[in-house]
């Protein structure tokens, strides 16, 4: 009887208890809301993780030892920052090693020029390839022109990346690195050398993925830096052919095995639903990948961190998904729609910081137009940290992209990029070009974001089609 009065009391005790923790953790009030951002903004916990990731481990090419390094170091680093679960996913992934660039001018005026393999390239033989360049201004001029024009040559995709806060200069000329290779076999080129997809004037040339498709020869695919570029341009001026011998060792090793690796903060109601949180673990191999994307995941990483630390239990599970081979092809994020698609209906959010570590400008949407008003409250929580209400478009970044075909909602936190393509996929891609005050106010935007995101009780889908 004694035990069973006791029983009862506890029972009620502990109901009243949860009530109580309840009401504060469900619905985080603006006090601590503001408590939690400025917490964000005195923590270099983002800032220390990009540090500790690209010292002592660095390049992150996917297939290779320090790839499965990073995976080790980010579970690691997530049990350590109290995330209540983590586990890791198996990827495949194909494996491509670099090997060596070599490219000079060998007519009219003999100079050796700065050039990198592009992602995916096949090597030249052995003693090379020295053919005649053919100059085009973009992709599109090389799908219009005549095999004739082409045929035994180099073709040199010249197109200039403009500089802008959004990076949308980027998207407008990337084409001529993907599609490249297969346009100028086409129409019987030996091999494709583009200006640097980048806005900078440094001596680097920059890497990034290209593509082959089965029914197209294989050519070897680089890129020259803008400089070099440059140089080409003046030759080309005085109205003589322009030869280049080009010498790459890269490489096909099959098959291997990466992982996502995914941290999770468990929500308080509706541990089922997600926030979800991404950014990608692998980076090319040139530089220490400090902006592409080791800076993505110290801000993710730190965002579930800070809220752990803070006490208040998210009201939605708050999962950190830290991608394996996105460079490559969005390899990990596609094997993460495979392995999840049963609970794509109950990702509330998701979202990706894959654009540098610089300030967030303009907080983005894309939701259901009744949800509006509730991301108007969101908004009014970022602007203090001098964040605007965007548009109701946002992508949501790379790794998050296929996601709105299955009805997910995404964000974007918008962040000035306008130096980012000054160092993208170069060997200047290093933790110097971190400037560790811009990183806090952008850890604690997303903060800000993920804390308010969890409690969201409006329905957000279905979300408007794509324009
Ligand atoms: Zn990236």
């Amino acid at each position: 009887m004694q035990y069973h009065i006791n029983k009862t009391l506890t029972f009620f005790l502990l109901l009243t208890f949860s009530a109580t923790t309840f009401a504060t953790q469900q619905n985080p009030t603006p006090a601590q809301v503001k408590a939690l951002q400025q917490q964000a903004l005195n923590s270099d916990l983002s800032y220390q993780l990009v540090e500790s990731l690209t010292v002592e481990i660095g390049p992150r090419l996917p297939g290779t030892v320090a790839d499965i390094k990073t995976v080790e170091w980010s579970e690691k680093q997530l049990k350590r920052l109290g995330f209540d679960k983590v586990y890791r996913e198996p990827v495949t992934i194909p494996v491509w090693k670099r090997g060596d660039a070599k490219a000079s001018i060998t007519a009219p005026f003999p100079q050796n020029i700065v050039v990198t393999a592009l992602g995916g390239s096949v090597a030249t033989p052995k003693e090379g390839i020295e053919a005649e360049i053919v100059r085009f201004d973009s992709i599109e001029q090389v799908e219009q022109a005549s095999a004739a024009e082409i045929e035994g040559k180099i073709v040199f995709i010249d197109p200039i990346t403009e500089r802008h806060r959004t990076g949308k200069g980027y998207g407008k000329v990337v084409g001529a690195r993907s599609k490249g290779a297969v346009e100028s076999a086409k129409k019987g080129a030996v091999a494709v050398v583009i200006r640097s997809i980048g806005t900078d004037s440094d001596r680097f040339a920059h890497t990034g993925m290209m593509r082959y498709a089965d029914d197209v020869v294989r050519i070897p695919a680089a890129a020259m830096s803008v400089p070099d570029a440059e140089l080409v341009n003046a030759m080309l001026k005085r109205d003589l052919p322009v030869k280049i011998k080009l010498h790459m060792t890269p490489a096909h090793k099959g098959e291997g095995t990466s992982y996502n690796v995914i941290g999770e903060i468990t929500g308080s109601q509706y541990p089922d639903e997600i926030v979800l949180l991404g950014a990608h673990h692998d980076s090319w191999d040139e530089g220490t990948g400090a902006l592409d994307d080791g800076a993505g995941m110290g801000i993710v990483m730190a965002t579930g961190a800070i809220i752990k630390k803070s006490g208040i239990q998210p009201k939605r599970t708050l999962r950190v998904v830290l991608y394996a081979a996105e460079e490559i092809g969005l390899i990990g994020a596609k094997a993460y729609v495979e392995a999840h698609k049963a609970e794509l209906d109950k990702h509330k959010f998701a979202l990706e910081s894959d654009f540098g570590a610089g300030y967030i400008w303009r907080f983005d949407t894309r939701v259901n137009d009744s949800a509006l008003p509730a991301m108007q409250k969101i908004a009014d929580a970022l602007a203090p940290l001098g964040i605007e209400r965007g548009h109701n478009e946002a992508s949501g970044g790379p790794d998050v992209s296929m996601l709105p075909n299955y009805g997910v909602p995404v964000v974007s936190l918008q962040q000035d990029g306008s130096d980012y393509f000054d160092y993208h996929h170069t060997p200047n891609d290093t933790l110097d070009k971190i400037d560790p005050v811009k990183m806090k106010q952008n850890t604690a935007a997303w903060v800000t974001f993920a804390i308010l995101a969890a409690a969201v009780d409006t329905p957000l889908r279905p979300i408007p089609p794509k324009e």
